[in-house]
């Protein structure tokens, strides 16, 4: 179980959907998608917060369930073995009256809109596409961990040596010890790169980044107001 803090889940605009079923869970972890019965109607497409997984996913309503028959050609993908075994759990968890509607549950990476606002930013200030920057990461050793607050700290190998970059989803702020971005409040490529990665992993969603990044893609000019800090 990981914990996401109030106010980080109120700016993500996410709703928790937790997954107690643990054959469920882990088939999401693996397959990316999951098919899900729940007892509550809601028809529009959400980011979901999930707990068991400390991820982001997209949920997306595909029917009422009226009967098991309902069920059948979404069981592959399911987490059960048997149609019959997922509609006993069904059963037991919403009973016979209660309505139950089933949603699509993906963990996939998203195609981040948000970052592609930072093209210019990048073409500006670092001469990168946004297009490097996803081939940086997949290069680059990235280390990161998920401490209580929400901040995730990564390890970034650059021109001069290893960097150390950190976001911090509670206060919205940026850290990183390069030269680059030293006192100039400048949004390094090495920020750019750990949001990206965050996000690419759906440790956060695209209106945490919005949040991060919100006066650099309004301006499209550095405005220190996402405070840059240094550790030297
Ligand atoms: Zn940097």
């Amino acid at each position: 179980m990981s914990e996401i803090p109030k106010e980080v889940l109120k700016k993500s605009g996410a709703r928790v959907m937790s997954f107690r079923v643990g054959r469920v869970a882990e088939f999401l972890r693996r397959n990316k998608v999951v098919y899900t019965v729940r007892g509550y109607c809601d028809v529009d497409m959400r980011d979901v917060w999930i707990p068991e997984l400390g991820l982001f996913g997209t949920r997306i309503y595909i029917r009422e369930v009226f009967s098991e028959a309902d069920l059948r050609m979404y069981i592959k993908e399911s987490g059960f073995s048997s149609l019959a075994m997922w509609w006993a759990v069904v059963r037991r968890m919403y009973g016979d009256s209660k309505r139950k509607h089933l949603y699509q549950v993906s963990i996939e990476p998203v195609l981040l809109d948000v970052l592609h606002g930072l093209k210019m930013y990048l073409l500006r200030h670092h001469r990168r596409q946004l297009k490097t920057a996803i081939e940086y990461l997949e290069h680059s050793q990235i280390k990161y961990f998920v401490p209580e607050d929400f901040t995730f700290s990564a390890v970034i190998k650059g021109r001069h040596g290893d960097y150390v970059t950190q976001a911090d989803f509670v206060k919205d702020e940026i850290s990183c010890s390069c030269q680059a971005n030293r006192g100039r409040g400048f949004v390094c490529w090495h920020s750019v790169a750990l949001v990206l990665y965050l996000a690419q992993n759906r440790y956060i969603n695209d209106n945490l980044a919005i949040a991060l990044f919100r006066n650099y893609l309004n301006k499209g000019a550095p405005e220190p107001q996402v405070t840059i800090n240094h550790f030297i």
